[in-house]
């Protein structure tokens, strides 16, 4: 069985082989997608000198005196404003407001708290350096720089700075189609009657949540279910083939008599990569690619399971197919203190759902949830951390220091 590293290592070179495609983007339908093309500036940044304060704009050398100044108010230059075509002469000033462009002849911008403003004279006790307040043309960015380069997620500052840069569209890659395939003769969908020994269809439900947390488009998502019998398994595999860059498939991938979907998909040729890694839960992760460059993640059909190996091995997958080119996961790992035992046998690395917590001088402490069976999804949904219990312990005392994974739906 692969170490659970040995598995992300695998899922990563493979998702580094496959294509990206480009698209252009509307600027409101890029939050979350990655960059495709850098974006460089089409002009300095701030785009002309402007004040970051509401003041007045002075000469330095009418302030610097000991004496309080009285100083002549000339006119004002509010947000927007064209900056005038006067100029300052010693003892005069000028009303400047937040973003207004400053003009070349004022030297300083003195904030409005330290003033008095009477009709047209302005009071004022301060010292002034050249240049205070004014924020400079091209200080952030100078035009032809590089605003944000190709590979990055577009976050709301990143966006922003896009939208600050004028970009009313974005060159960014495409985000692949994913297929989602439940398996399982007992699975009816939320809404209708069950019988006896049927159940809901969660994971289904909760992967394309769990998409949809990662900015996935509906239009890029497609469910499917298939019965646990091979011909309905190799016809539902093979029309979600058709039409996805990624199949995630669920349940029927363990040793059952009726898990059918890994013969099925080695049937049409495609290339395991691995099958089973040595964690707990998950321990049945299969993940194939095709020949036409399609990965394929068979995750298992219990609900913890499922959502969990979706995290740790599908979403890194993703984050590389869609070019977010940020060092993929392992996943970013804290150390706690553990507020209750653990048992486990050794030989699989278990990932512990758990709370993460700290006190108010910022230790934090990770306490096991309640429902850690694979089968429990309340353990899961009120965690937001997993605790690495290591593959070759039996036994973390309470009190000890672990390592934890804060665990986010999101990127
Ligand atoms: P399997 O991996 O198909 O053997 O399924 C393992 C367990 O997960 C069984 O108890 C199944 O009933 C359950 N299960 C499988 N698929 C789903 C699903 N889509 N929604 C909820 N439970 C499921
Ligand atoms: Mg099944």
């Amino acid at each position: 069985m692969l170490t659970y590293e040995e598995a992300l290592q695998a899922i990563h070179s493979e998702s580094a082989r496959i294509e990206r495609q480009e698209e252009l983007v509307d600027l409101e339908e890029s939050a979350f997608r990655v960059l495709a093309k850098p974006l460089t500036a089409p002009f300095d940044l701030p785009r002309f000198n402007n004040s970051a304060v509401d003041g007045f704009g002075v000469l330095v050398e009418d302030l610097n005196g000991d004496a309080e100044a009285v100083l002549t108010l000339k006119s004002t230059i509010a947000a927007g404003d064209g900056n005038g075509h006067q100029t300052l002469k010693s003892g005069e000033c000028i009303k400047i407001l937040t973003g207004a462009p400053v003009p070349d002849w004022v030297e300083a911008v003195v904030m409005r708290e330290f003033c008095q403003e009477a009709a047209d004279t302005v009071k004022v006790k301060a010292r002034v350096r050249i240049g205070e307040n004014i924020r400079m043309t091209g200080e952030e960015l100078e035009e032809g720089a590089t605003v944000l380069e190709a590979g990055t997620l577009l976050s709301p500052p990143a966006l922003g700075l896009a939208a600050t840069a004028g970009a009313a569209h974005v060159t960014c890659y495409s985000q692949p189609r994913i297929c989602i395939v439940s398996s399982g003769d007992e699975l009816k969908e939320p809404g209708q009657p069950l019988s006896a020994s049927q159940i809901y269809n969660s994971n289904s439900y909760a992967v394309e949540a769990a998409l949809k947390g990662l900015y996935w488009r509906s239009e890029n998502i497609k469910r499917l279910h298939t019965a646990d019998e091979p011909q309905a398994v190799r016809e539902t595999l093979k029309a979600a083939l058709e039409d996805c860059r990624v199949l995630i498939t669920l349940g029927g991938v363990s040793v059952g008599d009726r898990d059918f979907i890994k013969p099925v998909l080695e049937e049409t040729g495609v290339r395991t990569v691995f099958w089973k890694i040595a964690i707990k839960p998950g321990k049945p992760v299969y993940f194939a690619v095709t020949a036409a460059g399609q990965l394929i993640f068979g995750l298992p059909g219990n609900p913890v399971s499922a959502l969990i190996t979706f995290h740790l091995f599908v979403k890194p997958a993703l984050k590389i197919l869609m070019g977010d080119k940020t060092p993929p996961p392992p996943l970013t790992t804290l150390k706690a203190r553990l507020t209750a035992s653990l048992k486990k046998k050794a030989g699989r690395l278990d990932f512990v759902r758990a709370r993460l917590q700290a006190d108010e001088a910022g230790n934090l402490s990770v306490t096991p949830t309640t429902g850690q069976d694979s089968h429990m999804l309340s353990g899961l949904a009120s965690a937001n951390a997993l605790i690495n219990f290591e593959s070759h312990l039996e036994y973390l005392p309470e009190g000890a220091t672990v390592t934890v994974m804060p665990l986010s739906w999101s990127w």
